[in-house]
């Protein structure tokens, strides 16, 4: 199955493709062309707690704007909601805009909301910021949110 970019179309990086570890580890694909991050909840399930994704995904369900942007999953409308994750110590990041799909459990991460709480790349290189976002997210599935 090809998965295309929902911002620039395209084909995005499936994890059994990909020899970023961080990447296959959690089923998350990625856009060469514009960094973004693609999450599946279904192919992420045995690794990220699946109790934070439905939560998630409850969020898009219920509410948030529609916006011009198609799941590169199953079609439909994705919808965009501001998220705060906390810290460790329990201060609060600044929000992020997180791009769901109302019908599955697909989430999209553009680079930039990434990068807002990513320590900065002093040298820009495709490969390494890639990675350096998969962490990002990767941290960010373990910290607890709230949904604005
Ligand atoms: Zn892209
Ligand atoms: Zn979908």
């Amino acid at each position: 199955m090809r998965l295309n970019c929902p911002r620039d179309g395209s084909i995005l990086i499936l994890p059994r493709e990909s020899d970023r570890s961080t990447f296959s580890r959690h089923g998350i694909h990625h856009c060469d062309e514009c960094s973004g991050m693609l999450l599946n909840a279904d192919a992420a399930s045995s690794t990220i707690s699946e109790q934070k994704l439905n939560k998630m995904h409850d969020a898009f369900e219920t509410e948030g704007d529609e916006i011009n942007l198609d799941c590169p999953f199953c079609d439909s409308h994705m919808r965009v909601r501001k998220i705060v994750f906390s810290r460790i110590d329990g201060t609060e990041m600044d929000p992020i805009e997180i791009d769901g799909c109302p019908s599955c459990s697909s989430f999209w991460f553009d680079a930039g909301e990434l990068q807002k709480i990513s320590p900065p790349i002093v040298e820009y290189d495709a490969n390494r910021e890639a990675k350096a976002l998969s962490i990002v997210m990767e941290m960010l599935m373990h910290l607890p949110f709230v949904i604005l």
